[in-house]
């Protein structure tokens, strides 16, 4: 599936819902959380619709290109002291967006395990 217009995420990587994007390529979009759980939160998106990272990693050359725009993410929001990068994966993962995102997660101490 390319887009799926009843998909939130779809919308935002169309340009049709306002995000705050902070950095993005042909194939991915990297916008702010709205409700971000510290100093900084960005999510990583394809701009292709998938349902999560399972069905990503099938097609490995687009998740690798997520996983170069977390890195530009990281280095563009200076985590160079460390940041967290988490798919959360179905419902008991706590997945609430079905179209997979990386949450880039930083700006203060991780802790672990997470809730
Ligand atoms: P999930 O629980 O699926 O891993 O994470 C979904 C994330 O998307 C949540 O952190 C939530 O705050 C964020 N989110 C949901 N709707 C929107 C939106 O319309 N715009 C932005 N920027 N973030 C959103
Ligand atoms: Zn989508």
């Amino acid at each position: 599936m390319i887009a799926d217009m009843s998909c939130i995420f779809c919308a935002i990587a169309a340009g049709d819902i306002p995000a705050e994007v902070v950095t993005q390529s042909d194939a991915v979009v990297a916008f702010r959380d709205l409700n971000p759980v510290a100093p900084v939160h960005v999510l990583v998106i394809p701009r292709e619709h998938h349902a999560d990272v399972t069905t990503l990693s099938a097609v490995p050359e687009l998740m690798a290109e997520v996983m170069r725009v977390v890195n530009e993410v990281a280095a563009q929001e200076e985590l160079g002291d460390g940041f967290r990068v988490v798919f959360n994966t179905g419902p008991l993962g706590g997945q609430e967006v079905g179209h997979v995102h990386a949450h880039v997660i930083g700006g203060r101490q991780m802790k672990w395990p997470p809730g």
